[in-house]
């Protein structure tokens, strides 16, 4: 199909985000069960239940536009998938693959922001004012999953996969943490003792 039109170009975005969005559906139950820490494997179960209203909204989008819902193959997001994929295969659970889940879900969520942030303006300029409305709404879910996936990193899971630590739950390590911002790895501190 030649695309020639803003409207054929929108119409396609809205099919390829379908498309990305359920295969999230599939890949985020998945990294909810890789994950080590309680708070990130909630996160991503949060996003699956979001990702759900997510995909019934495009599915509101197509009523809109009076078309049958229709997915047109994501490459992009079959790629980022397949490339966090490969990362956590070479990762045993612990605080360094939390830390490699965190980065190929906000890879995810910035490609997601990306399309929906296009898909918004498109349907603006077409006006759709009521599609725009709706792609918004998912806009501001998928940007605040990517900083709660950077809260996460940042309170705690980078700091224990620098530490070479297993654990993932910061308040149980107490005194212990002192040493461990000094940079030593964990083995040093095995053997110090
Ligand atoms: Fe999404
Ligand atoms: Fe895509
Ligand atoms: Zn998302």
């Amino acid at each position: 199909m030649q695309t020639e039109t803003l409207n054929e170009l929108y119409i396609d975005e809205i099919k390829d985000i379908y498309h990305a969005e359920k295969q999230t559906l599939k890949a985020l139950p998945k990294l909810a069960k890789q994950a080590s820490s309680e708070k990130l494997r909630a996160a991503f179960e949060e996003h699956l239940e979001q990702t759900k209203g997510q995909v019934a909204r495009l599915e509101e989008v197509f009523e809109l536009l009076d078309m049958k819902p229709s997915a047109k193959k994501c490459d992009g997001m079959e790629g980022i998938l397949k490339e966090g994929d490969h990362v956590a295969k070479e990762l045993e659970e612990g605080a360094t693959l939390d830390a490699a889940l965190i980065a190929g879900a906000q890879k995810v969520e910035h490609y997601e922001i990306a399309s929906y942030g296009c898909a918004r303006t498109w349907a603006t300029l077409l006006g759709y004012d009521d599609q725009a409305k709706l792609l918004a709404e998912t806009l501001e879910e998928e940007k605040l999953a990517d900083q709660k996936l950077t809260e996460l990193a940042e309170e705690a899971i980078n700091a224990e996969a620098a530490a070479g630590t297993e654990e993932t739950e910061a308040p149980k390590r107490g005194s212990n943490s002192k040493r461990r911002e000094s940079g030593e790895s964990s083995e040093t501190e095995a053997g110090l003792h």
